[in-house]
C-alpha cells in the first residue's frame, strides 16, 4: 500500500505510469503532476477505466522548490519519482529533503541556463578536477549524501536504461559471474526506425547537449576525454545487426569507477545513423545548438529550446517506429584465476512496446526500469538512508522485476569483443 507522486508527464513518465498502473497492489494511490497539467488528466482518463490505482493529477513547476514542498505536504507521498527533466533533480531533492519523503530519477543534475555564471564557476573548477567537460555529472547530487543520510530518506539516482539498468548489469557481473572486473564496455542500439530524416528518441535538448559533447572514458584510475564522435566501431547486434556506435561520455561511468574500483577501462558506445549525424553537425554548425538566449526580433529565444519545438515530440515516434534496441554490458575479468567475457544484454521490440503502453522503446526501457526501481524502493527490497546509484544495491531482485515486467535480459559468455 503506497502512494507515490510522479513528476513530469513525458515520453518516459507515460511509461512509467503505465507500468505503475500495472502493479496496483504495490502503487495503491498515483498522482502524476507536471507543468502542463492537461496531459496529465489526460494520461490519467486513459489509464483509470483499466487499473484499481487510484489516480489524480496536479499542476506543479518544480523549478520551484516552494511548489514542489506545497504538493508534497498536501499529497503526502511515500515517493517522489521524478521524471521531469535533469534541470529539476536539485529543487525535487531539496523539497523531499525538505518533506521527508524518499527521491528518485532517471538521469543527473544539469543545470537548463549553463551560462549561469555561479554554475559556470563550479563547472570549471570540476572540468579541471575530474577530467572530463560534460555538463552533467554527480558531484551535485552526491552532495545530499549527508542530508539524506542523516533524515534516514533514500534518493535513487538515475533509474533508468542507461543509467540504471546498465549498473545493474555491472552488480550482476559482480556478483554472480566475476572474481575481478578489468573491463566493461556499455553498448546502447537502437536499431529502431521513425521514418523521419532526423528526430530524437527523448527529450531533444537533453539528447543533443550529451550527443554533441566531446566523448570520454575511464582508463588507469583517470578519464580521457575525445573531441565528440572521433572514436567509432562496428558492432553486430543481436537481433539488430550490423551498426555504427560511437564512444560518448556518460553518467554511469563516473559512479562505476567509483564502485568498482579494480576495473581497468568503462567506456559508452552509442549507435547512430549518417542521417543523424549529418543533420546534427549542420544544425551545430548554425548555432542551433547553443543553449545561450540570442536576440530575435527584439525577443530572446534560446536555440535549442527553438529547435525543440520544430522538431517531432518524442512521444509521437511511438507509432512510426519500427526495429529493435539492444542495450547491454560486455565485461572481461576473472573467475577462479581464469580469464573470461561476459555480455548481459535486453533487446526491446518498438512496435511491441507500442501496443503494450503506445510509446517507443526508448521510453519504454526507461519507463520500465524507473517503475522496477520504485517497486524496489516501496517493498523495503532497496533501502538505505543516503544517496545511492543502482550498482550500490543488490541487482538480483530488480533484474527479477525487470524479467518479469518486460525487459527481460539475455547472456552471453563467448561474446565478439569491441576492440
Ligand atoms: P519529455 O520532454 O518527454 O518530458 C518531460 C516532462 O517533464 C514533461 O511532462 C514536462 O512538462 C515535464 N517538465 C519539464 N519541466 C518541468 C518543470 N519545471 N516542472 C514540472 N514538470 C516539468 O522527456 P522524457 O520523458 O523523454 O525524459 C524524461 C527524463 O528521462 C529526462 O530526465 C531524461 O534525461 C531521462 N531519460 C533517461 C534515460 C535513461 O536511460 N536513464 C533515457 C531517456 C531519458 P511539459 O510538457 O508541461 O513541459
Amino acid at each position: 500500500m503506497s502512494k507515490v507522486l510522479v513528476i513530469g508527464c513525458g515520453g518516459v513518465a507515460s511509461v512509467a505510469i503505465h507500468k505503475c498502473c500495472q502493479v496496483s497492489e504495490v502503487f495503491t494511490e498515483l498522482c502524476i503532476a507536471s507543468r502542463t497539467k492537461s496531459k496529465c488528466d489526460k494520461l490519467a482518463a486513459e489509464l483509470a477505466p483499466n487499473t484499481a490505482t487510484k489516480l489524480t493529477t496536479a499542476r506543479v513547476d518544480a523549478d520551484d522548490v516552494r511548489q514542489v514542498m506545497d504538493l508534497i505536504n498536501a499529497y503526502k507521498p511515500d515517493l517522489v519519482m521524478n521524471i521531469a527533466l535533469p534541470y529539476q533533480d536539485l529543487t525535487i531533492m531539496d523539497a523531499c529533503l525538505a518533506c521527508g519523503v524518499n527521491y528518485m530519477d532517471t538521469a543527473n543534475y544539469e543545470p537548463e541556463d549553463t551560462d549561469d555564471p555561479a554554475w559556470r564557476a563550479v563547472y570549471e573548477r570540476r572540468c579541471k578536477e575530474a577530467g572530463f567537460s560534460a555538463y552533467f555529472d554527480y558531484s551535485w547530487q552526491w552532495a545530499y549524501r549527508k542530508k539524506f543520510e542523516e533524515a534516514g530518506l533514500t534518493a535513487l539516482l538515475g533509474c533508468g536504461f542507461d543509467p540504471g539498468v546498465t549498473q545493474a548489469y555491472c552488480a550482476h557481473a559482480k556478483k554472480h559471474e566475476f572474481d575481478t572486473i578489468d573491463t566493461i564496455d556499455i553498448l546502447d542500439c537502437n536499431g529502431g526506425d521513425h521514418g523521419y530524416a532526423f528526430a530524437t528518441n527523448f527529450n531533444p535538448e537533453v539528447n543533443l547537449r550529451e550527443v554533441s559533447a566531446p566523448g570520454s572514458y575511464w582508463e588507469d584510475g583517470r578519464w580521457v576525454e575525445i573531441p565528440p564522435m572521433s572514436v567509432k566501431r562496428t558492432y553486430d547486434f543481436d537481433q539488430v545487426g550490423q551498426k555504427d556506435m560511437y564512444l560518448l561520455h556518460h553518467e554511469e561511468i563516473e559512479s562505476l569507477a567509483l564502485n568498482i574500483p579494480e576495473v581497468r577501462r568503462i567506456r559508452f558506445f552509442m549507435t547512430f545513423g549518417q542521417s543523424y549525424l549529418d543533420h546534427m553537425r549542420c544544425l551545430e554548425n548554425v548555432g542551433m545548438l547553443s543553449t545561450s538566449p540570442v536576440d530575435f526580433e527584439g525577443r530572446q529565444i534560446v536555440p535549442i529550446k527553438f529547435l525543440k519545438a520544430l522538431l517531432p515530440d518524442p512521444a509521437s515516434l511511438g507509432p512510426r517506429t519500427k526495429g529493435k534496441t539492444n542495450i547491454g554490458c560486455i565485461f572481461t575479468g576473472k573467475k577462479s584465476g581464469q580469464d573470461k567475457a561476459y555480455y548481459i544484454y535486453n533487446v526491446c521490440d518498438h512496435q511491441e512496446c507500442y501496443s503494450e503502453v503506445g510509446s517507443q522503446a526508448i521510453s519504454y526501457t526507461t519507463g520500465v526500469p524507473a517503475m522496477c526501481g520504485a517497486l524496489m524502493l516501496l517493498t523495503g527490497k532497496w533501502s538505505k538512508p543516503g544517496v545511492y546509484t543502482v550498482e550500490e544495491f543488490d541487482p538480483d531482485p530488480f533484474l527479477a522485476a525487470l524479467d518479469q515486467y518486460g525487459l527481460p535480459k539475455s547472456e552471453s559468455r563467448t561474446p565478439a569483443l569491441v576492440d
